[in-house]
């Protein structure tokens, strides 16, 4: 690829070399607008949409046989879909499961992992992670009869921005028991040395587990090298499977001994459920770690988006992103320098995940000043503005645009008619 040019020219010449460029075409875009803020709710894709008519056709046509006929059984889908997401972890399938939601996988996982013990009684997190992982962390410290405010360290960041890997290693201590941290952090994008952390954590014999809500379908994984412990995510960011859509969760094939900390029916070994016994004869496998029925209707448009994944493949759904979002940065150093951004997600691209984290003391109403020009970013309080050009939809031209309009907007002060806060969703 030729070397950086702020030209209109030059983002049409990279959208003619983009080998992923088809995909576009695949998902609803609103004319008019463009959306860069497919990793917090990813867009309707042709499949996802026909995957949900067919599991709703299901219930038409079958009533309660659907949960065994029909081209999807509803009572082995958890797992199936579990088989295709297994790649985008590196695990084995029978290592991932579909089923609840990030927060609810997260209390499942850390009241199976977390088990203090002597000296060990303590959770190690972050102090930059997402709010919901904090407190199941909380709740799940409390419930072991323990107090937060002592039993929940949370590593402190040097700027605001990243963690440091060296400052979590410090902080393994005897006391800690369980490590729960992101792969990639909300705001600033910076993705953490999982490899490395997992085999510092495991010298030290505490077990690790990561939210992957921000790489999942974004970066690769190689769980299987790494050894990591356990994981959990949401599947409605980069893997597009709707509003509310059914979570995912991994567990290490060498803890499938271990009995879930919350079972239910569906936590069963499957010629077993049916039994209506008493004793549960759990799943040998990440399926055990379910509870309940499964949301049908919610797994139903992963089904047709991972299609798209299995066929873009991660690698090179990748190296577009990291192309993109650094061409997005150039765009943004040459284009609004002296406009008082500042680029908050780390530069390198072994750092950086799938989106750009722009650092503003206006942010909040630049952000409202794109949406009325129709560009979608998102706010992050106190002084964020992310913006994800996604690999699977967005296009090296909308960058082009969308830092252009940015350019306007602040040349003429446009965010000056709003005020500056957030919406009540940001
Ligand atoms: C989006 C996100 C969540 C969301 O949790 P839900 O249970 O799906 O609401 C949790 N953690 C992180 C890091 C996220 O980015």
């Amino acid at each position: 690829m030729e070397a950086f040019n702020p030209t209109y020219d030059y983002a049409c010449e990279l959208d003619r070399q983009d080998d992923l460029a088809s995909f576009k075409d695949e998902f609803y875009k609103k004319k008019g607008t463009i959306y860069l803020d497919g990793n917090s709710l990813g867009l309707l894709s042709k499949r996802a949409e026909s995957s949900l008519l067919s599991l709703l056709d299901s219930w038409k046509q079958y009533g309660i046989d659907g949960w065994t006929e029909g081209e999807h059984p509803w009572f082995y889908l958890s797992e199936k879909l579990g088989g295709l997401l297994a790649p985008l972890v590196g695990a084995s399938s029978e290592e991932v499961v579909v089923t609840g939601s990030t927060t609810v996988n997260l209390h499942q996982l850390v009241s199976t992992f977390y088990n203090p013990e002597g000296k060990r009684t303590k959770i190690l997190a972050d102090e930059l992670t997402f709010p919901t992982d904090i407190y199941a962390l909380q709740s799940q410290v409390k419930l072991k009869g323990y107090d937060p405010a002592d039993h929940l360290v949370q590593v402190k960041s040097r700027d605001g921005r990243m963690i440091n890997e060296e400052d979590i290693i410090h902080a393994m201590t005897d006391d800690i028991a369980l490590i729960v941290l992101p792969s990639v952090l909300y705001r600033s994008g910076q993705i953490l040395d999982m490899a490395r952390l997992t085999e510092e954590a495991h010298k030290r014999g505490i077990l690790i587990g990561f939210d992957l809500c921000h790489s999942i379908g974004s970066i690769p994984h190689h769980f299987n090298e790494w050894d990591v412990d356990f994981a959990f995510w949401c599947n409605y960011k980069y893997l597009n499977a709707g509003p509310g859509g059914v979570a995912g969760l991994y567990v290490n094939k060498k803890h499938f001994s271990r009995t879930p900390g919350l079972t239910g029916w569906f936590s069963s070994q499957k010629d077993k459920q049916f039994d209506m016994d008493h004793e549960l004869t759990p799943a040998e496998d990440a399926g055990a770690y379910q509870m309940g029925t499964p949301h049908v209707l919610s797994v139903a448009p992963l089904i047709g988006s991972l299609e798209m994944f299995a066929e873009a493949g991660i690698d090179r759904l990748r190296k577009k992103s990291l192309h993109i979002t650094r061409y997005m940065m150039e765009l943004v150093i040459s284009e609004l320098e002296g406009m008082g951004f500042t680029i908050g997600n780390p530069l390198e691209d072994h750092k950086r995940g799938g989106h750009i984290y722009l650092e503003h003391p206006e942010a909040a109403r630049i952000c409202k000043a794109l949406k009325e020009n129709g560009v979608i970013p998102d706010f992050r309080t106190p002084n964020g503005i992310r913006l994800a050009p996604i690999a699977l939809y967005n296009t090296y031209e909308e960058v082009w645009m969308a830092v252009g309009i940015l350019k306007t907007i602040m040349k003429e002060e446009q965010y000056k008619k709003f005020k500056n806060e957030r919406d009540v969703v940001a």
